[in-house]
């Protein structure tokens, strides 16, 4: 194994009980996809070091921070992620339950719309865990870092790769220059057989990679203007009725929201608005933007509730993915998840479950092979979960004629199919049950596409007609 090299606070290189394994692998953040990429390296590897240029020590607990800054907005954890969590972390949702953060029964404690209709309420089998993003990234903290084999350095930023000398692996990366974010002393070198990207949509692996000769993926991208504004406000036990959230999607209009119980009696309350249909944060316009949405739930809510802090603001101006599984020879010694490898639009709260898709990955592959020519094998096994999701994320937007991008047979079927789904669901309890375990990532979306369910859809479309 390598050493750690000789950054500051660093301590010893051979931390921890890692009996039988062997290398060191480098984890460059510490948000949701770092995390989940530690856990499963702890597995396999002798060592692990989880560096982050902010305070993300487990006392730090569950406060907003710069290096994640879409924390004060909401952030849905998907069925399929809760599912992963509970896997890599036996009991995590019982546990942060009984932590104060209240959970439901995806469509009977929330209400979903589509196009101002509600979705029908009937059981999913799909639990929502309701924590502020906050909240969910210091449980997923407290419950990694206890591991004896993983070890934190906060308050240190990659800065680039190191390259190694001679052939094979030994050119690949083989360590990693950090510095303090606020540069005032020199950059050093940790050493790593591993190198895992997880600093999110700001990664500048591919500039690294480029300084080194090595070869850089495609980037795609799709672009959205899309932009959030987040309040919370105190919740009382009988607002909304009781319910525990409510989602308005933005389709087919391009405003929308949701109001979600949090920790805390606390609502958070995210407005939305696609292509350049931004919502204010002043408090006037705030509620203004909130009466505009096509279901009035929302509005209603914010009317009676005191609010805690004042509007904020996140632009997203577009889904980014870079397409390392198409490289012919991947840096060895290299490799990245979460939004450092795929950038979703944040409306369909797909990245943290994606990213705990990828870890999913990245274990089998070091279960299969180790470490041994690991950056291909991850790369083409990461591209499965991550082309799904791109794909229900970028096929949704390109419903917009104003979106940029390739609008092939699939794209076309699916978006002139999809809005009758949706439709469906306002009366129709198999599709709306199967339509949120699609959104939730947890069943494919051929299940929409059977023909018992393609019946139960023109049926609902014809019942319409005749109404109408
Ligand atoms: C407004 C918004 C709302 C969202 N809503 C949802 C949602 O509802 N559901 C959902 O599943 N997902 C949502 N997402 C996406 C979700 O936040 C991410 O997909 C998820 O957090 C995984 O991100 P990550 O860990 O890859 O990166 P990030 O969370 O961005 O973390 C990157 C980490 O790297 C650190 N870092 C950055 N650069 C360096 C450096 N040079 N050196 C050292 N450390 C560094 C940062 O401090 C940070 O800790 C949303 C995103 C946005 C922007």
């Amino acid at each position: 194994m390598p050493e750690a090299g000789n950054v500051p606070g660093a301590g010893s290189a051979t931390v921890g009980g890692g009996a039988g394994r062997r290398g060191h692998a480098v984890v460059l953040g510490a948000s949701v996809a770092g995390l989940l990429a530690a856990r499963v390296l702890a597995e396999h590897v002798g060592q692990v070091t989880v560096i982050d240029r902010d305070d993300v020590t487990p006392t730090a607990a569950a406060s907003h921070r710069g290096g994640a800054a879409q924390g004060r907005h909401l952030h849905a954890l998907m069925e399929r992620g809760r599912q992963i969590l509970d896997e890599l972390y036996p009991d995590f949702t019982a546990k942060i339950a009984a932590d104060g953060v209240p959970t439901a029964e995806t469509l009977v404690g929330t209400r979903w719309y589509f196009d101002g209709a509600r979705v029908t309420p009937v059981p999913t089998g799909l639990t929502s865990v309701l924590a502020s993003r906050p909240a969910l990234e210091a449980a997923l903290r407290a419950a990694t870092l206890g591991h004896d084999r993983i070890r934190l350095l906060p308050g240190l930023r990659a800065v680039g790769l190191v390259r190694g000398s001679g052939s094979t692996r030994a050119a690949g990366v083989v360590g990693v220059r950090v510095e303090p974010p606020a540069g005032d002393a020199p950059a050093r070198t940790i050493e790593a057989d591993l190198v895992v990207d997880a600093t999110g949509r700001g990664s500048r692996a591919s500039e690294w990679l480029a300084d080194l000769g090595f070869d850089i993926p495609r980037e795609e991208t799709v672009g959205v203007d899309l932009a959030y504004a987040s309040r919370t406000y105190r919740r009382r036990p009988t607002d909304l009725g009781g319910d525990l959230g409510v989602i308005i999607s933005t389709l087919p209009g391009r405003r929308g929201g949701g109001a979600v119980a949090q920790e805390g009696d606390r609502w958070i309350v995210t407005l939305a608005g696609m292509l350049g249909d931004h919502p204010p944060v002043d408090a006037p316009g705030y509620e203004r933007f909130a009466a505009s949405l096509p279901a009035p739930d929302i509005h209603r809510l914010i009317q009676d509730a005191e609010p805690l802090d004042d509007p904020v603001r996140y632009r997203f101006r577009a889904s980014r993915r870079l397409r390392y599984d198409l490289l012919r020879t991947p840096a060895a010694g290299f490799v990245a998840i979460g939004d450092a490898l795929c950038t979703l639009n944040p409306l369909y709260a797909q990245g943290m479950t994606v990213a705990a898709q990828q870890a999913l990955e990245l274990r089998a592959c070091l279960r299969s092979g180790g470490l041994d020519d690991l950056a291909a094998r991850y790369f083409t096994a990461a591209a499965r979960p991550t082309s799904r999701a791109w794909s229900i994320a970028t096929d949704s937007d390109l419903r917009y004629r104003e979106v940029e991008g390739r609008r092939g047979p699939r794209t076309r079927i699916t978006n002139a199919y999809i809005p009758r789904v949706q439709a469906a669901t306002r009366s129709d309890p198999v599709l709306a049950r199967n339509l949120l375990r699609v959104v939730n990532l947890v069943e494919p979306p051929s299940v929409l596409l059977t023909p018992a369910a393609v019946l139960r859809t023109a049926r609902h479309a014809l019942t319409r007609r005749g109404q109408s």
